[in-house]
């Protein structure tokens, strides 16, 4: 079995947030006021997601903060204007050449998109990567949708794994269960924690910034190499605890974390240890777990003393086996 190093400790990483809105669709603060609040909260990025208009705001981007170009896309109610429905992130990817045009800044789309079928999602799927961008299947716990989606539609990249704005609002943000689905039935797909944030609330206490977000290794932030990393799944997402590594030395997969209460390995088919000290309930900052050749895939969740999560992305054992390598 092959050494790997799928997240490098050695490395610099960024935090950003993939999934926020402004008044530019149906949130409450200008991009400006919403980049403020990110920078404020340490973020090295974030993508303004805005309902049916794509943002392109590179007048937001420095050396220490970028903003990613991209917009959610969403519609396709069986019902119309009723959930359940279909919400796709779309982030612009500059490591392509895109088939059509790419979209410009304020660009707007209409909504409600009709249902006509089955084929629906995958039609805007392939119309959003056409023009030369990434999907996020947004939020599909909040959506009710259905745990087949994501093995019957294509092209997505990853699944919004954590929601903010619909833990707080609704108690159904957690995407894990879907993102599982897919990957047991042979899907190659990320796992995202976003926040959603819209801003609705003017005095909050419990903020509606900084629930859930990814970091990302990477060579450099620049909107290039982030989406490069993204795309790689050289990242984790999280509610709280921080990974440091995650790499496969001889036949183990071992993690590095920020100390947690318990930390799990989710392997398929066959089950891997969920781990804790138990006896004396100290905080754990590393593990491992030997790799069998039978399994899938291997992704960890380190989960803290609040109950707060760090989401490792999936190690793909095929991709570690001898007879894999050219
Ligand atoms: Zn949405
Ligand atoms: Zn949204």
């Amino acid at each position: 079995m092959k050494n790997s190093i799928y997240l490098d400790g050695s490395k610099p990483t960024y935090k950003g947030n993939l999934h926020l809105h402004t008044d530019w669709s149906d949130g409450r603060l200008p991009a400006a006021k919403v980049v403020e609040v990110f920078k404020e909260k340490g973020y090295h990025f974030i993508s303004i997601s805005d309902h049916e208009v794509f943002t392109r705001t590179d007048e937001f981007n420095s050396d220490h903060f970028i903003t990613i170009p991209g917009m959610e896309r969403g519609g396709l109610n069986h019902v119309p204007d009723k959930d359940p429905g279909y919400h796709f992130g779309v982030i612009d990817d500059p490591t392509v050449e895109p088939e059509q045009e790419r979209f410009g800044h304020l660009q707007p789309f209409l909504t409600p998109i009709p249902w006509t079928g089955e084929q629906s999602p995958q039609l805007l799927i392939d119309e959003m990567r056409a023009h030369g961008n990434l999907v996020v299947f947004n939020h599909p716990e909040w959506h009710l949708t259905r745990f087949d989606d994501m093995v019957n539609y294509h092209n997505f990249f990853a699944i919004e794994i954590y929601n903010h704005s619909t833990e707080w609002s609704t108690a159904s943000s957690y995407g894990a269960a879907y993102w599982d689905h897919a990957l047991q039935n042979g899907k190659r797909v990320f796992g995202i924690a976003a926040d959603d944030s819209h801003g609705h609330y003017k005095n909050w206490k419990i903020p509606e910034y900084g629930g859930g977000w990814v970091q990302v290794q990477s060579e450099a932030l620049t909107h290039y190499e982030i989406v490069k990393s993204l795309k790689e799944g050289r990242f984790y997402s999280s509610t709280g605890p921080e990974i440091h590594s995650l790499k496969v030395e001889e036949g183990q997969l071992k993690i590095e974390c920020s100390p947690c209460k318990f930390i799990m390995f989710k392997a398929f088919p066959l089950r891997g240890p969920f781990l804790g000290k138990f006896d004396s309930g100290e905080p754990m900052t590393s593990a491992s777990m030997p790799i069998d050749e039978e399994m899938t895939y291997i992704r960890v969740e380190c989960i803290d003393f609040e109950g707060n999560v760090a989401w490792s992305n999936p190690v793909f054992v095929t991709d570690l086996l001898e007879e894999a390598q050219k």
